[in-house]
């Protein structure tokens, strides 16, 4: 479950996102598209706590992630918290953002050891019933320049998964591959996102993607949610001008 409430993101004086609410349910997968510079990657970036809000809250898993109670307020969470709870947040970028002097085995093993505690014999176990469900399974040893784009994104994407995240960020994860390589990374999601009850929120400009595998869309422009819907009916019948306006551009 993610919850943003009445969030406000400014950089200087420019207003990225404006009093912005919205909510996805546990399990559920939502797809935000929207126009270039409208905050897309910015509600990323605050879920994966990588910026402070100027206002508001959000909540992961009906937990608080930015503020804490004390004396009876909410006060700004400290860098400790802040590092317990983006434990349970995952993300896939565009660019892999692999550990190059690392193999395979030790990309999905390093976080599980390092920030959940997990011997080393268990966090090689997951990962390698992690490899063999990314079909990476004769992978393990080699090194991640000797891959494939393809290859690295679902290295990249068994590598979140390895931390049993509660909410998987994707951001454009296809972006950087070459077009024979995007059916198969957006399959694996795709039945990822059948199989498990992980909440999704994904920013794609894949739109016959987002179509497929989304529950509901969000439609957003200038830091707000304009419009959001089951993409069969955002796709076939936008309600807002802007909507329609981009996807005509787009699709
Ligand atoms: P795109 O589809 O091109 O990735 P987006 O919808 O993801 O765009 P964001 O990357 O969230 O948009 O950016 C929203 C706005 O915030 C843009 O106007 C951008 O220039 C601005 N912005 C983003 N990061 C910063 C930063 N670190 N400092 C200043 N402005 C920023």
């Amino acid at each position: 479950m993610i919850r943003f409430e009445s969030v406000v993101k400014k950089y200087g004086d420019h207003v990225v996102l404006r009093d912005l609410d919205f909510t996805v349910a546990p399990g559920e997968f939502v797809t935000l598209i929207g126009p270039s510079g409208s905050g897309k990657t910015t509600i990323l970036r605050l879920l994966m706590t990588l910026e402070r809000i100027d206002a508001g809250r959000i909540y992961v898993g009906g937990e608080c992630l930015t503020h804490v109670r004390r004396d009876g307020k909410w006060v700004p969470a400290g860098e400790k918290y802040l590092r317990q709870k983006r434990k349970r947040i995952g993300m896939v970028f565009q660019q892999f953002n692999l550990f190059p002097n690392m193999s395979v085995l030790r990309n999905l093993t390093e976080a599980p050891i390092r920030a959940l505690g997990l011997s080393k014999g268990e966090a090689e176990a997951r990962a390698v019933d992690l490899l063999e469900l990314v079909g990476l399974g004769d992978k393990a040893n080699a090194h991640p320049s000797t891959l494939s784009g393809g290859q690295q994104q679902r290295v990249a994407i068994a590598r979140a998964l390895a931390m049993r995240p509660e909410v998987l960020l994707l951001d454009e994860v296809t972006s950087a591959l070459d077009p024979e390589l995007v059916a198969g990374v957006l399959k694996l999601l795709k039945d990822i996102a059948a199989t498990t009850d992980i909440t999704f929120l994904c920013v794609t400009h894949e739109m016959q993607f987002a179509r497929d595998v989304s529950d509901r869309v969000m439609m957003f422009d200038q830091g707000r949610v304009i419009e959001q819907a089951p993409p069969g009916e955002l796709f076939t019948a936008p309600s807002h001008p802007r909507t329609r306006e981009f996807l005509r551009a787009v699709v």
